[in-house]
């Protein structure tokens, strides 16, 4: 972090979609920009490029789009935060001191509870306990926020985002990672809404009674031939409520179906590239990637790239720096670099890139990128400039619906009984 951070350099958005007023999106895009960017030439800039990546990201830090903090106390301490320091070196790839070396300025908390296919029968209606599970990791990242309140501030919105990294702080935003831990229910939507939650990955390796899933190792069997009917009224409320669709880990049904009913951007929070790991259905494929970007019939998104090896390669032990690299340059050719972000997964995953050990060693890759001739505006963009474009697309989208009058969704989940209407005598 610098003694004066400064905010990531934003780019003009893509063209509206949906009769979207340009106006609402460009204008405090364009307005923030030209605030806050302050290029960082002249006297002082470093001629190497690791001491370049550094210099550049101490203006525009890492905004990363997936981190798995919270599941490291629940996997390793029953959740007392109070088990283990964060100001020493931690058992998974981050701590306070690795942050501020690798230049982290804002992440999203991944509020993850482990999915179990087979275990919800056929129409995902056996009791589980994982809305507990869930408002647990919930809690322990606000716990988590609050015992290092030094260095987190939760961030809720972009502006908040912003406000932190001026405050030197790092903007800790929650994510989602599933649908089923919405308990079939829009309603338990809202309320996560309520508790911070501003991305949802519509399934993680199962399928849920909102869509289906790509799986991990092996393909899951499709249930819904993508989103399901209520999965649908998923998007509706996502859009009106202002999370993000994520649609890292979903079927290529899924995550196509989601693009062309979504009415606001779209991330992929941590995603490898399908075009370097065929047999990895959990991988970004091209058609989906085709779909993102400024143009007629796409939305616009950002593909933040996953670095864990198993999924960046068939061969995980070749996958390095330079490896990354280039399914960043990879996902950029096929989108545009303002499409791209950092979703490292890092705290869950067990192995990671030679030159990208941790938290500590995004320089690394900025110093790669620099080496291949990405200027620094394209790297402010990586680094979290795009992520923030995209969310205020979401926000505006969302204050647009509601403006409209649009209401909550009260479709409730078709196979659900324990609503139907009681009859008299009662
Ligand atoms: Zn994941």
């Amino acid at each position: 972090m610098s003694d004066q951070p400064l905010l990531p350099h934003n780019v003009p958005p893509p063209a509206p979609r949906r009769g979207l007023i340009l106006t609402t999106i460009l204008v405090p895009v364009l307005l923030i920009a030209g605030i806050i960017f302050v290029a960082v030439k002249g006297e002082g800039v470093p001629k190497d490029d690791l001491g370049l990546a550094k210099y550049y990201l101490k203006s525009s830090p890492v905004i990363d789009g997936h981190i798995d903090l919270p599941e490291i106390p629940r996997m390793f301490y029953k959740n007392n935060v109070s088990a283990f320091d964060l100001n020493k070196k931690t058992v998974g790839h981050l701590d306070v001191p690795r942050i501020r070396e690798g230049h982290l300025g804002g992440f999203f908390w991944s509020i993850y509870v482990d999915c179990h296919d087979g275990e919800y029968g056929d129409d995902f209606l056996n009791p589980t306990t994982e809305v507990r599970d869930t408002l647990e990791q919930i809690d322990v990242a606000n716990n988590m926020i609050e015992r290092y309140s030094d260095t987190f501030a939760h961030a809720r919105t972009a502006d908040e985002v912003e406000a932190a990294i001026k405050q030197g702080k790092v903007a800790s935003l929650f994510g989602l990672e599933g649908g089923h831990s919405l308990g079939n229910s829009l309603a338990v939507l809202r309320t996560y809404y309520q508790l911070g939650i501003r991305y949802l990955t519509l399934t993680h390796s199962c399928n849920n009674a909102f869509a289906d899933s790509a799986g991990v190792f092996g393909s899951v069997k499709e249930k819904w031939g993508g989103l399901s009917p209520l999965g649908k009224e998923l998007i509706y409320e996502l859009n009106r409520l202002g999370i993000l669709v994520d649609i890292s880990h979903v079927s290529d049904k899924t995550a196509l179906q989601a693009l062309s009913l979504t009415r606001a951007p779209v991330i992929l929070s941590h995603s490898a590239a399908r075009h370097f790991n065929e047999n990895l259905q959990r991988n970004v494929p091209d058609t989906v990637l085709a779909k993102i970007g400024r143009g007629k019939h796409q939305v616009d998104g950002v593909i933040m790239v996953n670095f864990f090896p198993v999924f960046a390669s068939p061969n995980p032990s070749e996958v390095d720096v330079a490896y990354i690299a280039d399914e960043i340059e990879y996902i950029a050719k096929k989108t545009s670099k303002h499409h791209v972000g950092i979703g490292s997964d890092y705290d869950g995953i067990e192995s990671t890139p030679k030159g990208l050990e941790d938290v500590s060693k995004y320089p690394n890759l900025w110093a790669e990128l620099i080496r291949r001739g990405w200027t620094q505006n394209e790297l402010s963009g990586l680094a979290g400039a795009n992520f923030l474009r995209v969310l205020r697309g979401v926000e505006s989208v969302s204050a647009k619906l509601k403006k409209d009058g649009k209401g909550p969704s009260y479709a409730i989940y078709d196979k659900r009984r324990d609503l139907d209407p009681v009859k008299p005598p009662y």
